[in-house]
């Protein structure tokens, strides 16, 4: 283990090497989760939990302010255990605790990487929800790549195995752009394709999932066209990892809003950039179709965009409805009639 002050010091330095200037939220009640909601997919209800814990030691990423609702100084295991406690008695989920199908788990970060996230916390967490959610088919973890061990995700994958119905594991990271220059010479992710090929091997090896979280238009200085066109890219590539590894493979596509406090709102405010269009969203995701991959598009901007800085624009509720229910069903005729709009 890596001393406390030490992660904090790498938590800085990867926030001033992404030169952003958000404020920690130091003052959170550490026994209260970050955040939680529900989502629909053609899975079923999904649980989508953010604890509240150390933040991303990484913090370089140049659109992201996700450390900004963690803490820089180290959050304990009574404290995340308590969090765990917190959610799963919450009324508006226990109501659904018959139904739930799946649990997506974020710190905002890696849950993954033991300095950030307790394993203590982790090994709870999974106890209490064989124990609460019977139906429960999937269980997501957020993580970096380089904090992925094979030794635990068996030890998890055992675990998710014992409860009432045979729950698998997946692993979500964070992708962004596909375009190897973008994605680790401007936005920083630090993210080599080896290394996700690898991952992918590995994955598929044990019979787990993968989830890639990709971002459209996520730096300034892209076009429009040029941000449909990476995602494509991706799709394809994707695909085609899905097919040769017989790996399950989801792509979460989030639009990119304005996050306050990074180098995407300077860009902003100089008007270099602007979020994407939601009828481009539609057009990118359209290439999945007849593929071997599924979609999902996150319509949420989490409140973490900046003043106009969201990609949800006024008037445009409707759409938002459609590709929801594309989210739910994956019937592309949906994804056309949005690209068409
Ligand atoms: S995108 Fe993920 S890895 Fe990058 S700084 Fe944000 S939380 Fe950390």
């Amino acid at each position: 283990m890596v001393a406390a002050d030490q992660v904090e010091q790498q938590i800085l330095h990867g926030t001033q090497r992404g030169q952003k200037d958000y404020p920690f939220d130091d003052g959170h009640d550490p026994s209260r989760p970050a955040a939680f909601w529900f989502q629909e997919s053609e899975e079923g209800q999904i649980l989508f939990v953010v604890f509240y814990s150390q933040a991303c030691r990484w913090s370089q990423c140049l659109g992201c302010n996700l450390p900004a609702k963690t803490s820089k100084k180290h959050v304990g295991f009574r404290s995340l255990m308590a969090q765990v406690d917190r959610v799963l008695g919450d009324p508006a989920v226990t109501q659904r605790a018959a139904s739930l199908r799946k649990v997506i788990v974020s710190n905002n970060g890696s849950v993954l990487d033991q300095q950030t996230f307790s394993s203590t916390a982790l090994i709870y967490l999974i106890a209490r929800l064989n124990e609460r959610f019977p139906r429960l088919g999937v269980v997501s973890l957020e993580t970096r790549v380089e904090y992925v061990d094979d030794a635990e995700l068996e030890f998890l994958a055992r675990a998710l195995a014992e409860a009432d119905t045979p729950t698998q594991l997946e692993l979500a990271i964070g992708f962004e752009a596909f375009d190897e220059r973008i994605r680790n010479e401007v936005f920083l992710k630090g993210l080599k394709l080896e290394q996700f090929e690898d991952l992918c091997r590995r994955l598929a090896f044990y019979g787990f999932r993968l989830k890639c979280y990709f971002m459209q238009k996520p730096v300034p200085d892209m076009t429009d066209e040029g941000a449909v066109q990476d995602i494509h890219r991706a799709i394809d590539y994707l695909s085609e990892r899905a097919q040769r590894h017989r790996l399950r493979i989801n792509l979460h596509l989030n639009p990119t809003y304005v996050a306050y406090g990074t180098r995407l709102e300077a860009a902003f405010v100089q008007g270099r950039y602007w979020p994407p269009d939601l009828r481009d969203v539609a057009r990118a995701a359209l290439r999945a179709e007849g593929k071997s991959i599924r979609v999902f598009l996150g319509l949420s901007d989490e409140g973490l965009a900046c003043a106009g800085g969201s990609f949800l624009r006024p008037g445009e509720a409707g759409l938002v409805a459609r590709l929801e229910a594309f989210n739910r069903t994956q019937d592309f005729n949906l994804l056309r009639e949005v690209a068409g709009a």
